[in-house]
Order: C-alpha cells, then structure tokens, then sequence
C-alpha cells in the first residue's frame, strides 16, 4: 500500500487486515514511525509505550471488533504500568497506574492496543492545552495555533495521523470542541453512559469519557465498545447498549433537526457561521425537517457551570495532597508548609484559580447563593432540553463560536477563554449526548485552513441518531476526509 497505515481510519484497517496484507504490527509499527517523523512539531504526546504495543501486536486478535487498533489514550486515564500525569507537574514523573480504567479495560477485551498518553490541560480545566503543566501541543493545521482543550493531544493526535483513534474525555466540551479546532470526530456520551472508573476526576456529575476519530463509523466502533453498565462505577447506566454501526444507513428522511435561536446570534465567527448554515443546508437536502426551536436558559449555561465544575473539582483535587499522591516539596517544616507549598508548588494557575473558586462557592454563608442556585439553574438548563426533544429528534449549532485561536492569544483573559465552550458546555449540564463533526474550514489565516464543527446533540441514551445524522453528514460530504 502507498499510504501510509496511520492515515486509514479503523473500517479502512480492519478491511486490510482482513485481506491478510498486513499484520497489527505494521499497524502499530506505521504509527509508530508517524509519531517519531510527525509529532515532534505538534507535541501531541507526552510518551509512548512502544515496545509493549509491538508485543501487544504480535498477540492481536483481529478477530475481535477493535482487533490490533492502536489508540492514543488522554493523560488522566489510567492504563495499567503507565504514568497518569493528568497533564500536571504535580504527578508528573511521581505516578503509574496499578490498574486499568474500565474503559481500557474493555477496549483492550476488543482488542485495542493503548499506545502511549496524550497532552491535555492540566486536570481537564481548558479549552486549548495551553495549561497543561508538562508541554504546549500545537495544531497540525497551523502550528501558530491552539488544537483546542482539553483533549487536545487526542485531536491533534487524531488530526496529525500520529493516532488512528483516541480516548479522550469531556466535562464541557472538551472532546467536541478541539475535534472541532483539529477537524476531527469527537463523541460525549450521555452521562452514565460510559464507565468512569479510572478516569481522575474533575467534575464528577459532567465527566465523560468518549471517542475522538477521523469518522462517526469509528466513533461508533469504539463507544460499542466502551459503554455499559459497571459496577465500579454506581452513576453508569443499567441500559442496555445498542449496536451503534447498526443505524448507520445515511438515511435521516423525516428526522427533525432544531436550530436553537439562542446558539446562532451575534459574536460567531463568520466563516464558522456560514458553514454552519451551509451544513444544515446539507442535511436538509438529506430530507431533514429543520425546525426553529429556543432553549431560554442558555445564557446561564457558562456561570452555572464554572459554580458547579469548580465545586466538584475543589473536592477531587483535595486528594492531590503530597501525602498520597502528587509530588512533594522536600523541605517543609510542619505539616501544614509541607500541604501548601506542595500543593502551590504542583498545580498551575488555572487550576489553583479554580479550587479557589470552588471552595469559596461551598463555603458556609455561599453555598445557597451559589452552589444550590446553580443546582436550580442547572434543572432548568436541562428542562429546556427535555422540551426541545419533544419537538426535535437532534439539535445542530456550531460546536465553538471560532476556529483554532493563536497560542497565547487568550491564555491572560480567563473569561474570554471560557467562552469557548459556551454551545458545548449545556450538553454537560444537562447530561444529554453531543458529537462534532468537521463541515467546512475558515481561512481567515492566508497560509492555513482552519477546520470548523457541526455540534449534533441528542437526547439522552439517543447516541444512535447523532451518531446517524454525523455519518449520514459524512456521508455526503468529505470535509472529515481532509488533511492538514
Ligand atoms: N473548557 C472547559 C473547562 O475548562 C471544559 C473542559 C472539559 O470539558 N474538560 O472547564
């Protein structure tokens, strides 16, 4: 074959393997050698587990649905005798996984082979990869640029054909919107979904762990077989998980898509906004109904999120306290120093900011005028959704308001920053399921195409049919085909 192993999708390997071809190990070799030509200038990874995936090759069972795939797994899920460093000086060098998450668990009874961990924020707290602790990782399509937070090694992995597919997790939007930036395919289960087990928390009530790939078909392939019911995890759904592949027919006849009033107004990108339009024009001309729909309470979704995340997260971060985990200072003079400089010393700015936050919004005599209202907000954010999805099969936007920004064009400015993730972060909040998909690019940039999302979200357990409308979208289109 002239192309190269690392640039086929899943679908494309499994029929190559089937032919007899080629083996797991000139799969895993082929990426192998992308990462050493490739990465070097993107910075996706922050270690690979070379040797091991060959030897994993060599037993591979192609048999099985993910038969030899190498994956690229972000850095706070844990992989058993890899380092989890979350993307923090913290743990960085100081932790290896004694087991595996139950999702790697699963992939690797498909077959999958982990290979080696890819940059992110640090604990999953941004939207560009410019707070990880350990290295900055660039776009492939412009290396002057961000890929996107916080999975944003799993895009540009993905992107720079240096991965065929990785895990990657979203809190708030954080896989859908660097697929978005990378022009890659990036899933959010609903919550419950997907096992949590194993995967270091952030905010626990909007984590999900889920697929970044360069096709829906892939993303499929993978949530069949990560998602379940585990006992190791009390908040994982007892629902029974469909075939994903099976509903994939490109047709979405008579299927009613909302476009929600509140996530097409002033402040988008032109160039995101026009693809956009141009996007659902696509599906309509697939036989969609496209219906105006409204959720009223988007505009609250930003703030009650940043109450609820950073509430959550200055609870999980507590256990990072030198003692049991996390790198520590070596000269403190009592316990309380040995605490606050380790802790000081470990996390980065974003993350001290935000356990800040978190503690001051739980904090006795703010707890109801915070934390509890954004409960409420938070209910009525997730009403809005139930009522929309008795009109609307699925409901389209922009998965971000811009394509890729610079490095360091936003890293001063908190706020604005936030505001990256204001279409994904709903999602998370109301814990329905969301992809982005890429359909079109913005050329705002003379040298370079930058890649642009449509964000397809569904009701709960309703994976099927935004998996059925981003496939049918792909099927129609070849913007998920294109390469920096
Ligand atoms: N960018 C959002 C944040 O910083 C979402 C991150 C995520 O989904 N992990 O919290």
């Amino acid at each position: 074959m002239s192309t190269s192993l690392a640039s086929l999708t899943i679908r494309q390997l499994q029929n190559e393997l089937k032919t007899g071809h080629i083996s797991p190990v000139d799969i895993v070799n082929d990426v192998i050698e992308s990462i050493n030509n490739k990465d070097s200038e993107v910075g996706a990874y922050l270690s690979i587990n070379a040797e091991e995936a060959i030897k994993s090759a060599k037993d591979a069972d192609t048999s099985k649905p993910l038969g030899g795939i190498p994956i690229s797994i972000k850095d706070l899920i844990n992989v058993e005798g890899q380092p989890c460093s979350c993307g923090s000086k913290i743990l960085k060098d100081s932790y290896v996984s004694t087991y595996d998450a139950t999702v790697i668990k699963k992939l690797k009874e498909a077959g999958a082979i982990p290979l080696g961990r890819v940059n992110m924020d640090e604990f999953a707290m941004g939207s560009s990869t410019e707070n990880s602790g350990i290295q900055i990782t660039k776009n492939p399509w412009d290396l002057k640029r961000i890929p996107g937070g916080s999975s944003g090694g799993s895009a540009a992995s993905v992107a720079n054909d240096t991965a065929i597919a990785s895990l990657g997790s979203d809190t708030g939007g954080s896989i859908r919107q660097p697929s978005s930036f990378c022009g890659t395919v990036g899933l959010k289960p609903s919550y419950g979904r997907v096992s949590r087990y194993g995967l270091v928390a952030f905010a626990s009530s909007l984590d999900q762990i889920g697929p970044v790939t360069k096709t829906s078909e892939d993303a499929a392939i993978i949530l069949n077989a990560i998602a379940g019911k585990d006992p190791l995890d009390s908040t994982s759904l007892d629902s029974d998980v469909p075939n994903y592949l099976e509903s994939m027919n490109g047709e979405i006849k008579g299927l009613r898509i909302g476009m929600p009033k509140e996530y097409f107004t002033d402040g988008i990108n032109p160039e995101v906004l026009s693809s956009i339009h141009k996007g659902i024009e696509t599906l309509r001309e697939l036989g969609a109904e496209i219906i105006d729909i409204s959720l009223p309470h988007t505009e609250f979704a930003v703030s009650t999120y940043y109450i609820i995340a950073t509430a959550e997260a200055s609870a999980n971060l507590a256990r990072f306290d030198a003692v049991r985990y996390g790198n520590r200072v070596s000269d403190p003079t009592n316990i309380i120093e040995h605490y606050r400089k380790s802790r000081a010393q470990g996390f980065g700015e974003e993350v001290k900011r935000r356990i800040i936050l978190g503690t001051y919004v739980l904090s006795s005599g703010y707890n109801d005028a915070y934390y509890v209202k954004a409960q409420k907000v938070r209910t009525l954010i997730r009403n809005d959704f139930t009522k929309a999805f008795e009109k609307v099969d699925v409901i389209v936007s922009p998965t971000a308001p811009t394509p890729a920004f610079k490095i360091g064009e936003m890293c001063n400015d908190p706020l604005q920053m936030y505001l990256a993730d204001i279409f994904t972060i709903a999602a998370n909040l109301a814990g329905i399921c969301g992809i982005s998909t890429p359909c079109g690019f913005a050329t705002e940039d003379a040298d370079n195409r930058l890649p642009i999302g449509l964000q397809i979200l569904g009701p709960a357990l309703q994976e099927s049919t935004i998996l059925k409308v981003s496939d049918a979208f792909e099927k129609a289109t070849d913007w998920h085909k294109q390469r920096p």
